[in-house]
């Protein structure tokens, strides 16, 4: 593997008595779409703002390209950063505002205006040089604010939920549109975001933050498929967490009894090296129980509601006074499903993921 771009040592940020980032260690790889992801609060602003140089670590380190930017200015730092209110200039024109960091550079005129009409391209917004910031859309403004940080040609390039002040539809297209821009540039983005959905949809890896601390760092496949904690779990997409306790162990595997719903799960991975009576947590996703009207499967419940998504049916099914959620997909099967019906229910043991307690 090649050197990292950023390596990131045992970082924290306290204000007074809040730690808002606490011993945060990871690295990004050059030309990664790497997002920080969690609830409101956990830190990932300040991280952001650490690299950026616009906070001061209270101990740890920041290198870029094994350079330590401690020391370095944040305008001497090869980085720049888009905000969620985008930041324009009011009293310049979208041509100005996007050369704005051309022109500090001194640039000469031709040159900027070449590079100007270049990455307003890039954006999808040509010949728009001359126009107001002030009168454009949301999505727009937000296209020339990336423009303009685009345009010095920063080696990484730091978003602090940039989409957030934008409507939904916007915010979804905007998604494929940061993709195909990363992508073209090249660049390695920094993203910032408490929406998971966004998070998985553009990042090639994702560190998930609670309370200041490093939860889990992985591909958008590794957080859903193997969480590493309870929170993981719970906080990317839908889940089950099921209370229980190893009832034996085998090899790599577990065998789990799960306490409300009065059944057992087999051959469960066991990454965690639990051991037979270690109460645990079992997560099982919605769309990983088989539901049916045969007498087959694990355990039985009554239907409490169905919801129509679309391309898929929720259900909330009653088992022993256990709420289970399941999800079928496409348009067949749950449709037929109504109201107090009994189902039987049938878990994938390959899929659950096993968790400290
Ligand atoms: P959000 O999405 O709400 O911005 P976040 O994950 O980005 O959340 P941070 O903004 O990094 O979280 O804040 C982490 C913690 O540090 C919070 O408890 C916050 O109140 C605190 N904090 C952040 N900046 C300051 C500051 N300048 N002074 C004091 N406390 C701060």
């Amino acid at each position: 593997m090649t050197e990292p771009i950023l390596s990131v040592t045992d970082l924290t940020k306290s204000y007074g008595r809040t730690v808002a980032v606490d011993d945060v260690s990871f690295e990004v790889e050059n030309g990664e779409f790497f997002s920080f992801l969690g609830p409101s609060g956990c830190g990932k602003t300040t991280t952001l703002r650490m690299i950026a140089g616009l906070e001061t670590p209270t101990s740890g380190s920041i290198e870029m390209n094994g350079e330590d930017l401690t020391a370095v200015p944040l305008h001497e730092r090869d980085v720049s950063m888009v905000f969620q209110t985008f930041a324009l200039f009011p009293n310049k024109t979208v041509g100005e505002n996007v050369g704005f960091g051309l022109k500090m550079d001194r640039v000469p005129k031709a040159e900027r205006r070449e590079r100007v009409a270049e990455y307003l391209d890039l954006v999808d917004m040509p010949g728009f040089e001359d126009r107001d910031p002030t009168n454009l859309s949301g999505g727009q403004q937000q296209r020339v604010a990336l423009a303009r940080a685009l345009i010095t040609e920063p080696s990484i390039l730091l978003l602090d939920e940039p989409l957030s002040s934008l409507d939904l539809k916007l915010r979804k297209n905007m998604r494929f549109e940061l993709k195909r821009i990363q992508d073209e540039l090249d660049t390695t983005f920094i993203y910032v975001t408490h929406d998971q959905d966004e998070a998985l949809s553009m990042s090639d890896r994702i560190m998930l933050l609670n309370a200041g601390e490093r939860e889990q760092v992985g591909t958008p496949q590794e957080l859903y498929s193997r969480p590493a904690s309870e929170f993981a779990a719970d906080f990317i997409g839908d889940t089950n967490l099921f209370r229980g306790a190893v009832a034996r162990t085998n090899g790599s595997t577990a065998s789990v009894e799960l306490r409300g719903l009065s059944t057992a799960l087999e051959s469960v991975r066991n990454p965690i090296g639990a051991r037979e009576g270690d109460s645990v947590v079992l997560s099982v996703r919605p769309e990983h129980i088989d539901v049916s009207t045969a007498s087959s499967g694990q355990v039985v419940g009554q239907v409490e509601t169905v919801t129509f998504y679309g391309n898929s049916t929720r259900l909330l099914v009653d088992v022993d006074g256990e709420r289970v959620l399941v999800e079928v997909g496409g348009r067949e099967g749950a449709v037929s499903l109504e109201r107090n019906q009994s189902v039987h229910l049938q878990f994938d043991s390959d899929r659950a993921a096993l968790l400290e307690a």
